[in-house]
């Protein structure tokens, strides 16, 4: 087999392929080719696997045998025949928490690390390398995406490294870090006077007029299976078993469909035991269109207008809201929101007990979590895991008011001992301890 070169080739890929496009409702079947709705039925296209056909490749001691990275799991992947990734992405660790968890109630929580998910820290790097070993085979020279900023740095990146160009199309009030972690490898950059909903509908108009792989549009099906290798790499990484919770963001809602969907095909394929899984999402009070729907018992998300710093999740109408719901709802899940004040508690707390420095989506992330448990809709002894998607180094802005910087002092010791000296005295908590010991 080699790897087509150019589209016409592609369809090449269907004869040898154990994968292809399926209509979600309809069932139709659509080859391998970048197109992402069902043009019978208007539904969204999703890559469809012949597992029997995959089951006698793949084994746990064949997966734990390779580099660890989410290539390992490459059989359960849509890449083109021939493919070679260059980039170790993914294989984040999954770390206990106990003193995050002492503190919002859970004795046995565990975080996904994917704040350091390489290359440009957010899970979005799982995704935009699926989709990019497509965008190849299927003959673009340049890839797109509409973004609410980690889609827009990893494309960018990504795109840099295989050669490819990249235009990014972002609302106009995104974090700076994530503008400028955009603008450093070259991509071009247009920002849209508008919300993320603004900038996704003007990309499926452009996908139609150029001919570019838009990762999240003509590429979506593809991409969205790279979100599965966090669910691979939960599994393996509790020893080829399964949580009993997984705490998920939302933002379009893919992501926490294809942590189920990754966990279901494990089960499926005898790679671990057979296990109710419970999925909870977590939203920004100000954009929670998929959870408003689950607390109201809805099938259907009802379209928001985004008001939140967790502009990552700020996504109105989530192309996934349903099955995202669906998945939610059939779980015996449950979903949260969490306000503005409450994502920064939460960053700061998350910080400050387990050394973990997230963006905003995480801060959403375990202040549901927090609230799910007080719920008891998660308890104490059950295993949960917390999906940490990004890193905090890009959402600085929101704690600027949080910290001074500290007036410098000479490099004098008996400068730093009246320093010391007034701290002590301005520290209520150090000085009780103080007198305890006294
Ligand atoms: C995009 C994003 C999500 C949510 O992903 P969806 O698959 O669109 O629901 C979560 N966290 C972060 C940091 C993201 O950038
Ligand atoms: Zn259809």
């Amino acid at each position: 087999m080699t790897t087509p070169s150019s589209g016409q080739n592609a369809s090449h890929l269907n004869t040898t392929s154990t994968y292809e496009l399926r209509c979600r409702e309809c069932g139709k079947a659509w080859g391998n080719q970048p197109r992402s709705i069902c043009e019978d039925c208007f539904s969204p296209l999703e890559v469809n696997f012949d597992y029997e056909s995959i089951r006698p490749l793949i084994s746990r001691d064949l997966f734990a045998s390779r580099a660890p990275n989410m290539w390992r799991y490459r059989e359960l992947l849509p890449l083109p025949a021939g493919f070679e990734p260059t980039l170790p992405v993914g294989f984040t660790p999954l770390l206990h928490a106990p003193r995050l968890g002492a503190r919002i109630g859970s004795r046995k929580l565990l975080l996904k690390n994917d704040a350091v998910c390489l290359p440009t820290l957010s899970f979005k790097d799982r995704v935009v390398a699926v989709a990019l070993a497509n965008a190849r085979s299927f003959g673009f020279d340049t890839v797109a995406c509409s973004s609410t900023g980690n889609l827009a740095n990893s494309v960018a990146a990504q795109a840099a490294r295989a050669g490819l160009k990249a235009w990014i199309f972002i609302p106009s009030d995104l974090e700076p870090a994530k503008i400028l972690g955009t603008q450093v490898f070259g991509a071009e950059l247009v920002r849209i006077n508008g919300s993320y909903d603004h900038v996704n509908r003007l990309c499926s108009q452009i996908a139609d007029e150029h001919r570019w792989g838009f990762v999240n549009v003509n590429l979506r099906p593809y991409y969205a299976e790279g979100s599965k290798t966090v669910g691979y790499e939960i599994a393996e990484q509790l020893g080829w078993t399964l949580p009993d919770n997984v705490v998920v963001p939302m933002a379009g809602g893919s992501l926490i469909t294809k942590i189920k969907k990754a966990f279901d095909e494990l089960i499926l394929l005898g790679l671990v035991d057979p296990k109710a899984v419970r999925f909870f999402g977590a939203q920004a009070a100000g954009c929670s269109p998929i959870s408003t729907a689950v607390k109201q018992c809805a099938s259907e998300i009802e379209p928001q207008r985004p008001n939140t710093i967790a502009r990552s999740l700020a996504i109105g109408n989530p192309a996934d809201g349903h099955y995202a719901i669906r998945a939610i709802a059939q779980s015996g899940g449950w979903s949260e929101d969490g306000s503005d004040a409450e994502v920064i508690n939460h960053i700061q707390l998350l910080a400050e007990t387990e050394g973990i420095f997230t963006e905003t989506a995480g801060g959403v992330t375990v202040g549901c979590a927090r609230k799910l448990i007080a719920q008891d809709r998660i308890l104490p002894d059950e295993t949960t895991v917390l999906c940490i998607t990004g890193n905090g180094l890009k959402t600085t802005d929101v704690l600027s008011d949080k910290y001074q910087a500290e007036v410098p002092i000479a490099p004098k010791l008996v400068e730093f001992e009246a320093y010391f000296s007034a701290k002590a005295a301005n520290a209520p908590a150090a000085l009780e301890e103080v007198a305890v010991a006294g």
